[in-house]
């Protein structure tokens, strides 16, 4: 897998900086180095959706006895189309959800992920 920074350079500064903006500091310092996991598989032309893989792994009693959940969601403002990010219960990157940004559509392309259905 590779990691949003070396994959999508450009829209993981864009993200970095509008985190920042926004106060959500905690999310900002884990983009760079979580890793892009599936596209999503709605198949919408638009959508430029992915999961991500956290580059902070869950300690044996996070995993096994709290257990990951997904926790919420938070818009992100000033960036171009609508980019909403997905966090779990630990606060941790889970899904960032992109939509009209065909920049990111075309990259996400030329990776060739698994899990884009269509
Ligand atoms: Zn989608």
């Amino acid at each position: 897998m590779v990691t949003i920074g070396v994959g999508l350079p450009a829209f993981c500064a864009e993200l970095e900086a509008a985190l920042e903006r926004q106060g959500l500091t905690d999310v900002a310092a884990q983009v760079r180095s979580a890793q892009i996991q599936s596209r999503c598989s709605c198949g919408e032309s638009d959508c430029a959706s992915f999961t991500v893989q956290s580059s902070r792994a869950l300690n044996v009693v996070e995993r096994n006895v709290i257990g990951e959940r997904y926790r919420g969601s938070h818009e992100i403002e000033g960036l171009e189309g609508l980019v909403v990010v997905d966090l779990d219960n630990f606060g941790r990157l889970m899904q960032i959800e992109v939509l009209y940004r065909p920049d990111v559509a075309d990259t996400l392309e030329s990776l060739h992920l698994a899990g884009r259905a269509g």
